[in-house]
């Protein structure tokens, strides 16, 4: 993989400095820039994969310079990730409705600006190959439509096909269209695999029905050869063809009377390995086919082939979306929500509380003297101990809660329809569970003893009408908490 480029702008030299240096020593190209207008410059010279923004500098605010890059077009997509010494709750909320990526407290923490920086680059490639399928799909239905222009028969067949259909409707529509754009009575597609005795007939227009129906390709020579040559076969006549030779002397013997003159078998490529042949076939009361016949086939085998390839590219792209949703919400080290993804939550929560006169609790938990396991075990066992807390928690919430890390060694959660004496003894709950509870014990040996302390804020209540207000009255709570002696609940 290229070397990512970061772009570091920053006013304070000796931050400028010591992120660029661990940047470097972890092999990324760095671009250091003193100041807001270095910043806008070395953007435009250097096309950075991620920009690591400081929030305060005296010629620009970095707000305001993040919404202006925000602003621009070819910067929209652009990873920013906010750095400051200002308290999380302001500047975080401030920047991330105006489109940063992530935030980093100064003075950071090597280690989770190491990971965040990665996080945020894995999800811009992510979001660029996303892009980049959205982009070939366009040009392929463009492509697809050009063909079918010329070819009035099959227009209708992308009018149907743009729907969110599944790969196997899709099939039943092509041989039906194909069908009748060819005058046929008999269309099917059938999949095979390169040097495979059978094939899967996936859609057939004389018999909807059959989905999955696996036929021998011995008794099938022009698939067999439309598989093998990756050429189109036609067979004009069954009763003369010398590829029906041997099938013809089973027939003569098993007695079978078949009602098919005249085949096209027309092989296509679709992805991972797999084959298709469209089969094209006249009974003998039809005209038999023709070499004119062959051509047009071709040409709308070629059009529905686009129009399956375009099916399966919108398919794939919207599993990445999918997962890429689920990635921007989700915290790397516990797989709980993050605290942006539980914000939405809490605002909806809020609304909803208002809306039917109910109530809701948030719980701020922040693990005691944690810096001290760190200090102790080092920061992989303080990992493992972090991700055990997340497990717990889960365990301990109702399927309703929800539970998120709001960041480092303190979690949130989210109970909905519960008042205050409910969200106490929920705490208190909590509490007890990491009390009783022996962490890290696989990479440790034995089980490490750990307290949690727990600040409660219940809405609706006076002075609380944002997610902010909520989030400030849950840290006061837990702020107490720690002042009375740590290892207990307040509200
Ligand atoms: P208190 O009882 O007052 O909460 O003490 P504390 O030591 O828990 O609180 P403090 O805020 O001083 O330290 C929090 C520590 O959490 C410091 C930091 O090393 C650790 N920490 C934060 N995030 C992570 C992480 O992702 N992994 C690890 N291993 N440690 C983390
Ligand atoms: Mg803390
Ligand atoms: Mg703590």
């Amino acid at each position: 993989m290229a070397t990512s480029r970061i772009l570091v702008a920053d006013d304070d030299e000796a931050v400028l400095e010591s992120v660029t240096w661990l940047l470097q020593e972890n092999g990324y190209d760095v671009v250091p820039a003193n100041g807001g207008a270095a910043c806008l410059e070395q953007l435009e010279k250097k096309s950075p994969d991620l920009l690591l923004l400081d929030i305060l500098m005296p010629d620009a605010d970095g707000c305001q310079l993040l919404e202006r890059i925000k602003g621009k077009e070819r910067w929209r997509a652009l990873p920013v990730l906010m750095l400051s010494a200002q308290p999380p709750e302001e500047a975080s909320v401030r920047s991330l409705g105006l489109g940063a990526a992530d935030f980093i407290r100064k003075p950071y923490r090597p280690k989770e600006l190491l990971a965040r920086v990665q996080a945020q680059l894995r999800m811009g490639a992510l979001l660029r190959s996303t892009r980049m399928a959205l982009l070939r799909t366009e040009e392929a239905l463009v492509r697809a439509q050009q063909d079918a222009d010329s070819r009035r028969k099959l227009v209708d067949i992308l009018h149907e096909v743009t729907g969110d259909l599944s790969v196997s409707e899709l099939f039943q529509i092509l041989v039906r269209r194909a069908a009748r754009a060819l005058g046929v009575s008999h269309c099917s597609v059938v999949l095979a695999r390169p040097g495979d005795p059978q094939a899967v007939v996936v859609a057939a227009y004389e018999n909807p029905g059959i989905q999955h129906l696996t036929v021998q390709l011995d008794r099938y020579p022009e698939l067999k050869a439309a598989l093998e040559s990756g050429q189109p076969v036609l067979v004009e006549d069954l009763d003369t063809h010398p590829l029906y030779d041997g099938v013809r002397h089973v027939w003569g013997i098993e007695g079978i009377e078949v009602p098919i003159k005249s085949v096209i078998a027309l092989p296509f490529s679709i992805d991972r390995g797999q084959y298709g042949v469209f089969l094209v076939r006249r009974r003998r009361d039809q005209e038999r086919f023709s070499p004119a016949d062959l051509e047009f086939a071709q040409a709308v085998v070629t059009a529905a082939v686009a129009v399956i390839q375009r099916a399966q590219m919108v398919e794939s792209t919207m599993a990445d979306n999918a997962r890429l949703e689920q990635l921007a919400q989700t915290d790397p080290l516990t797989q709980l929500l993050n605290r942006r993804a539980l914000t939405e939550r809490i605002n909806a929560e809020m609304e909803r509380a208002l809306r039917y006169d109910s109530t809701m609790a948030l719980l701020m938990i922040d693990l005691d003297h944690f810096k001290q396991v760190n200090d102790t075990y080092g920061h992989l066992v303080g990992d493992d101990v972090l991700r055990d807390v997340a497990q717990l928690l889960h365990d301990t919430i109702r399927t309703s809660d929800i539970v998120a890390r709001y960041g480092g060694e303190e979690f949130l959660v989210l109970l909905p329809e519960t008042d205050d004496e409910g969200a106490e003894s929920f705490a208190e709950r909590i509490r007890a569970a990491v009390e009783g509870h022996g962490f890290a014990s696989e990479s440790l040996g034995t089980p490490l003893r750990l307290t949690a302390s727990v600040g409660v804020a219940v809405f609706p209540a006076a002075r609380i009408e944002s997610v902010e207000d909520l989030f400030s009255r849950a840290d006061a709570a837990l702020y107490r908490a720690k002042a009375d002696g740590r290892n207990c609940v307040r509200m």
